[in-house]
């Protein structure tokens, strides 16, 4: 099965879709985890700094599969071209349920909180599997990146606790850190007009 997050990705849904997709193969399936596009300055500075593969970039799921988990996305307009002809049996994610429906039962994970990534990481503790410290600066970098270091408005105490254990696990001061990321992310120099307008846009149909 492929894992990814949607398209256009930032740091989450990379780094949710890698981190999920561990957590799958540890509890017995079978995963890859893969982009919907290529990754921004600021999530490639992340696997840089953790001395981690970023996941291939597909464009189509169904010439692969058969089916498919969604991590930091539901909605169909954002995800991969061909959902319509997979079946989606994971759903992990953060963001409203719209225009989401399955043929079959699914398992689904949604939580008000500010990143994936905090949703996941209670995932491993539920599942008793422990997050390697690589794989926990990645999703710190996440929670960093959703939440503008915890100065969001959609920042929650789930994400400020994440934060702490991941940081903690990957050997980071996630200040410091968090910073330097966040700066990585907003090198204007290396994108267009079109790319800075474009860069974080969503698609929805209305
Ligand atoms: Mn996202
Ligand atoms: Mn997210």
């Amino acid at each position: 099965e492929l894992v990814f997050g949607h398209q256009k990705p930032d740091t989450d849904a990379i780094v949710a879709a890698k981190a999920f997709s561990y957590l799958q193969n540890e509890i017995g399936f079978d995963t890859e985890a893969v982009a919907l596009g290529e990754a921004n300055a600021e999530t490639k500075f992340a696997f840089d700094h953790f001395g981690e593969e970023l996941p291939r970039v597909i464009k189509t799921a169904a010439n692969e599969v058969k089916s498919v988990m969604l991590v930091d996305h539901n909605e169909a307009p954002q995800s991969v071209s061909d959902i319509a002809d997979v079946e989606v049996t994971h759903v992990v994610d953060h963001h409203r349920i719209a225009d989401f429906a399955t043929a079959g039962p699914v398992w689904y994970t949604a939580r008000p909180v500010g990143c994936t990534s905090t949703i996941i990481l209670d995932l491993f503790t539920e599942n008793d599997i422990e997050v390697p410290a690589k794989l926990a600066g990645l999703m710190a970098s996440a929670i960093i990146s959703d939440t503008l270091l915890l100065k969001s408005p959609t920042t929650t105490d789930f994400d400020v606790n994440a934060l702490e254990t991941l940081a903690k696990i990957a050997g980071i001061d996630a200040n410091s850190y968090g910073m330097d990321l966040l700066k990585a992310g907003t090198d204007l120099d290396s994108k267009s007009d079109l790319e800075l307008v474009d860069g974080d846009a969503k698609t929805f149909e209305l």
